[in-house]
């Protein structure tokens, strides 16, 4: 058999080493705190639950969904972002829903990206935007995000042969993996620029929710002229504690939205009903658990970049989403630091470079484990420090 010679343009898969070593690790019976994982451990509501199940047992949810969704859905999806962002949205043709975002970021890119075609990806970012570019044929061109720019990208720094090349720029605030935001001034900008060099935006969002000392992310269509260029993904994946479930969206330009149908429409039949249902539930219903689950985040939050910066892991404090992003010594690889951590205090980080060259020199840490597990992972780190002085 022969293979597609796309599969071999996938860069290799950077954490099997690291996993196996934590496999290993744990088969010899050792306890690992695990700061790796990128999943909230609190669970759905309730009440979306409750309305899952109940939609479960009607035999009208039990057939092929349609690929755009129940009306009522994209109706939910129109009326949050009109509630949260003050963005007005035509139910029938601006707003998608999607098996998870992660689903339609991957295949935003072939309804954009020909061969030998040009996306601009933010680095360090989150993988599926260079992956769905490359599976698509086409080459990512990587936006560094730097510290002493806040982690947004220098639109200045595009030679202008790639951004006028390029058909699409990725964006991701409040950003995974960096934990920086973006303001309403920045994405004015990002518009001017995609406007300037007839490029497409897909702003990825999915952390508009998870914000901490009272900051409220801003939407990308909040820019009167982002429908003109663009789309954001978001998600209820990390605002309902729903990334099993696997639902997510994407809203704004018309033609865009209609393109990403006409692929799903080909490549897969909808999200199950069911889960439809209890999206439109939890959208509508009672929003209480956000406040309630930001501020476990923000104590854990607090807790760990406390710790960090005393030991001399320099990290930010994040306004929004549940990762740290903490700068090492000097002298290691982010693999390296990483490795060390698990070797001889069995605390699991994300290697930096795992979100691609530009997370060198960086290590992530996750804020979805219990306050325990943290408090444990926290006293295991100072303690290291203690007997490395
Ligand atoms: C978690 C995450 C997503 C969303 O994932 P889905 O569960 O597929 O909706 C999208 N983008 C980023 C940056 C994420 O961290």
């Amino acid at each position: 058999m022969k293979l597609a010679g796309r599969l071999d343009r996938l860069p290799p898969y950077l954490f099997v080493e690291i996993n196996r070593k934590i496999a290993e690790l744990q088969a010899r019976g050792k306890d690992i705190v695990d700061f790796g994982i990128g999943d909230p451990d609190l669970p759905t509501p309730s009440h979306i639950i409750e309305r899952i199940c109940e939609a479960a047992h009607d035999p009208a949810n039990h057939g092929y969904p349609e690929t755009d969704g129940l009306p009522e859905l994209r109706q939910g999806i129109a009326q949050w972002y009109e509630r949260r962002f003050g963005v007005a949205l035509d139910p029938a043709k601006e707003v998608l829903p999607l098996l998870g975002s992660k689903e339609g970021i991957g295949h935003m890119a072939l309804c954009l990206i020909e061969p030998g075609d040009v996306a601009l990806v933010p680095d360090p970012g989150y993988p599926p935007f260079s992956m769905g570019t490359i599976l698509a044929g086409g080459e990512p061109y990587f936006m560094a995000l730097k510290e002493e720019n806040d982690f947004l990208p220098d639109f200045e720094a595009i030679p202008d042969g790639i951004a006028d090349k390029a058909k699409l720029m990725w964006l991701n605030y409040p950003n995974n993996p960096t934990g920086a935001i973006a303001d309403l001034e920045f994405f004015e900008k990002a518009v001017h620029f995609a406007r300037q060099h007839g490029l497409a935006v897909c702003h990825d969002a999915p952390y508009t929710e998870v914000a901490f000392d009272g900051y409220r992310a801003p939407s990308f269509m909040q820019i009167p002229e982002a429908k003109q260029v663009g789309v954001e993904f978001h998600s209820l994946s990390k605002t309902y504690h729903m990334t099993g479930w696997r639902i997510g969206m994407m809203v704004g330009n018309a033609d865009m939205v209609n393109a990403l149908f006409r692929v799903k429409s080909n490549l897969d039949s909808g999200v199950p009903q069911a889960i439809q249902y209890a999206a439109v539930e939890a959208l509508r219903g009672s929003q209480e658990h956000i406040a309630k689950h930001n501020a476990i985040f923000q104590r854990r939050r607090d807790k760990l970049v406390k710790v960090l910066n005393e030991i001399g892991l320099k990290a930010r404090m994040p306004k929004a989403t549940f990762y740290v992003w903490a700068r090492i010594p000097p002298g290691y690889t982010s693999m390296d630091f990483a490795k060390r951590l698990l070797d001889e205090v069995g605390v699991a980080v994300t290697p930096g470079t795992g979100y691609g060259k530009g997370g060198e020199g960086y290590i992530r840490f996750s804020l979805t484990i219990s306050d325990d597990r943290l408090q444990e992972g926290v006293d295991r780190l100072s303690s290291w420090h203690g007997r490395r002085r």
